[in-house]
């Protein structure tokens, strides 16, 4: 049983469930548009927010920023024990940092004392981008292996200054690197582990490799908070992120959404249909499971067993509720059709009704 942790009131680590994790990209120069993302990050459903902290002289933009935060953050630092003193006094409840290079051992001593007495989670996160020559070396050119001794090393570093509440994540932009890092980590070690991709890419192939990896990860029981990077706007990491924990059915944020590739056998436009009805699926309870199909063949079947189906016929469009054929329709008047069903079965939520 792995350790569990708290960041503020944010349970990490089993029993809690998977937290999803971003990273802000407005810098801290601009603390109110930092704000304002952060805010986007927290209505999509992110739980932990990641901000960097490179200059003392961002500390009271920092203050700022935490103070008001709607979620719990993490500040994201390097080189100097300053910033990491600053990051805590703050506000900050968790920080994320490389212990080897904080300093002297001096400087990790009063560090580590401000980290207990605050009760500050301590990320101690390595990636195969910033590992040194020596480890590279010292692991005989294993990337795995230079990143699990280094984040080892790290761990035992503060181990000794008496710091325990720790989460581990060792990072790499490739998959096998990346699996092989963390076995060897969650093995050894029995703190929480952050999982992800580091420079997985932009869209469609940063979404593939971050599925793949995290996937694989928490399918062998490795992983308590993921995040997914992605060259784009931090809420697409949040999308995901959430995706693929419900996709594993680990945790459910909104409706099930089913709908087929459609083939030659269609009876209406299916992508069309889908992008039609996949924003009325906000106002749905995240339990529910909606079907969209395009012809007879497959559709009904797979529509009555979800909650809310729709599948084309010859004349339009049939609805299904709860396993029932319960009416045809048009396909150009699906939105207000599919609400109204919605509403007969009770499904809506109060404040779309
Ligand atoms: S449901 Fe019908 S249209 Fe869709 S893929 Fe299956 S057979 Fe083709």
């Amino acid at each position: 049983m792995r350790i569990r942790t708290l960041i503020g009131s944010l349970g990490i680590g089993r029993p809690f469930p998977v937290r999803v994790e971003s990273m802000v990209r407005t810098p801290l120069d601009q603390p109110e548009e930092c704000l304002r993302e952060i805010h986007s990050l927290h209505e999509e459903g992110c739980e932990l927010v990641r901000i960097a902290f490179p200059e003392i002289g961002l500390a009271d933009n920092l203050l700022k920023v935490v103070s008001s935060s709607p979620v719990e953050t993490m500040a994201d630092i390097h080189f100097d024990h300053r910033l990491a003193i600053m990051a805590i006094k703050s506000g900050c409840r968790s920080i994320r940092i490389n212990p080897g290079n904080m300093g002297c051992s001096r400087s990790l001593i009063e560090l580590s004392r401000l980290i207990n007495a605050a009760e500050t989670i301590v990320r101690v996160g390595a990636n195969a981008g910033s590992l040194s020559r020596s480890q590279m070396e010292k692991a005989e050119g294993d990337t795995s292996r230079a990143l699990f001794e280094t984040v080892s090393e790290q761990i035992l570093t503060l181990q000794k200054l008496g710091v325990e509440r720790i989460i581990m994540s060792a990072k790499s932009s490739s998959i096998p690197v990346t699996l092989k890092a963390n076995t060897l980590l969650a093995g050894k070690f029995r703190y929480p582990v952050h999982v992800g991709l580091t420079e997985s890419g932009p869209g469609q192939r940063g979404t593939i490799k971050s599925c793949v990896a995290i996937s694989s990860l928490l399918g062998s029981g490795i992983g308590d908070t993921i995040r997914v990077s992605l060259t784009g706007p931090s809420v697409d990491e949040v999308i995901v992120g959430k995706r693929i924990l419900q996709a594993l059915e680990i945790r459910r944020f909104e409706p099930e959404l089913i709908s087929c590739p459609a083939c030659g056998r269609r009876r209406v436009d299916v992508a069309s249909l889908v992008e039609r009805i996949e924003p009325l699926l906000k106002g749905l309870p995240a339990e529910l499971t909606v079907a969209v199909m395009g012809c007879e063949v497959n559709g009904p079947q797979e529509a009555s067993n979800a909650d809310i189906g729709v599948a084309g016929t010859p004349s339009g469009i049939m609805l299904f509720a709860r396993g029932k054929a319960i009416g045809a329709c048009a396909a150009a008047v699906i939105e207000s059709r599919f609400i109204e069903v919605c509403k007969e079965q009770g499904y809506l939520l109060k404040n779309q009704i």
